[in-house]
């Protein structure tokens, strides 16, 4: 498994990951502005990913867990997303998020 920086240096590589894409990429993507706060491995150093630059992309808190937990094969249950403040459904498989534009 690939070594990551420990203590002092990785706050400070991890403060410079997230001023260089400081909006979550996957949020813009689908054309939504949301402030990143995780940078991520795009392929998880469990997985045999380096800790390197080109393979970050820095991602909002709800992103992150999406896709860490695909990557970790966790399935979600249908319906059990939960909701933003609006009350609207996050899990962008459900039916109406697909009503609302939001898949
Ligand atoms: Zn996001």
């Amino acid at each position: 498994m690939t070594k990551r920086l420990r203590g002092r240096a990785a706050v400070e590589q991890r403060r410079r990951r997230l001023a260089d894409e400081p909006l979550c990429r996957l949020c813009a993507e689908r054309g939504v502005i949301t402030p990143s706060t995780v940078p991520d491995h795009i392929k998880p150093l469990a997985l045999g990913g380096l800790d390197i630059d080109t393979n970050i992309r820095c991602l909002c808190d709800r992103c992150h867990r999406m896709v860490t937990a695909e990557q970790f094969g966790k399935t979600r249950s249908k319906g059990m997303g939960g909701c933003d403040a609006t009350g609207l459904p996050t899990d962008p498989t459900h039916p109406w998020a697909a009503a609302l534009g939001r898949a």
